[in-house]
């Protein structure tokens, strides 16, 4: 690895249980927490911190968020306790630019902490949150992304979390593996990151007829394209969990390094 390409992550999280249930996509996840060199610290895009603009939180000590319902008790008993990092905020800011400030009302939600509780238990390694800004464009998520390109300079991964298909009011709970249109849409955009057209994947709608059914509300998608903002055609694509669960549900992600 050179100093200049930290690596960059896409995790497709799906359901919060994955941070206590062991399944083929969290040892992936713990997987990639021992071969991706450690980070000093991690700038995290999470589809469940949307907001109106784009928001960065500088907490010294963010509060962990239990933003999802109806979950066995061990899930809400879970900790963790890692620290912010305001340094990282303040950097973050400066990059994205005027139209980005600083938000402390948030903290660390689950779809941060369901994947980092794999990648790293003891919660050492101390993570900042960028919001999901509602208003922007998919262009937009694009250049944002690019301009937290420099942060890999500075061993600083950029985790972003979502999931490439969601759409709840599909799911078939007993469903195996993917709807064909589901299938179409996440192999669209594995074959257009693969070729490296990484600007094109805002451009989602060119997938057809499976990118209408592919989300009904864009959070889930739109933290991929800060990871493929920040990322180049240098960089070598890894795609793990590529799979679809339940229908309408993809859990496939991107290392870029
Ligand atoms: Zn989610």
């Amino acid at each position: 690895m050179s100093i200049d390409k930290y690596p960059i992550l896409f995790v497709g999280h799906g359901s919060p249980m994955n941070a206590i249930e062991d399944s083929e996509f969290s040892d992936e996840w713990k997987k990639l927490g021992q071969e991706v060199p450690r980070p000093k610290a991690i700038l995290a895009v999470s589809a469940h911190w949307s907001t109106s603009g784009t928001k960065v939180s500088s907490q010294a000590k963010p509060k962990q968020i239990y933003d999802m319902y109806g979950f066995p008790p061990e899930l809400y008993a879970l900790k963790y306790p890692a620290k912010g990092d305001p340094q990282l905020a303040s950097e973050a800011l400066n990059l994205l630019g005027e139209k980005a400030s600083i938000d402390n009302s948030w903290g660390i939600d689950h779809g941060v902490w369901s994947v980092l509780h794999r990648m790293y238990p003891e919660a050492d390694v101390p993570v900042t949150e960028l919001s999901v800004n509602l208003d922007a464009t998919p262009e937009e998520h694009f250049r944002l992304g690019q301009k937290l390109a420099p942060l890999r300079k500075e061993g600083i991964l950029i985790l972003t979390s979502g999931n490439i298909v969601h759409n709840l009011s599909l799911i078939d709970w007993d469903k195996k593996g993917g709807f064909s249109w589901a299938n179409a849409f996440d192999a669209w955009i594995e074959k257009t990151i693969t070729e490296k057209n990484f600007a094109l994947v805002s451009h989602y709608e060119k997938a057809g007829e499976s990118a209408k059914k592919a989300f009904f509300t864009p959070e889930h998608f739109y933290p991929l394209l800060y990871a493929l903002g920040a990322a180049n055609s240098e960089d070598e694509v890894t795609v793990f969990n590529n799979k679809r669960i339940m229908g309408s549900l993809s859990m496939t992600g991107y290392l870029f390094k």
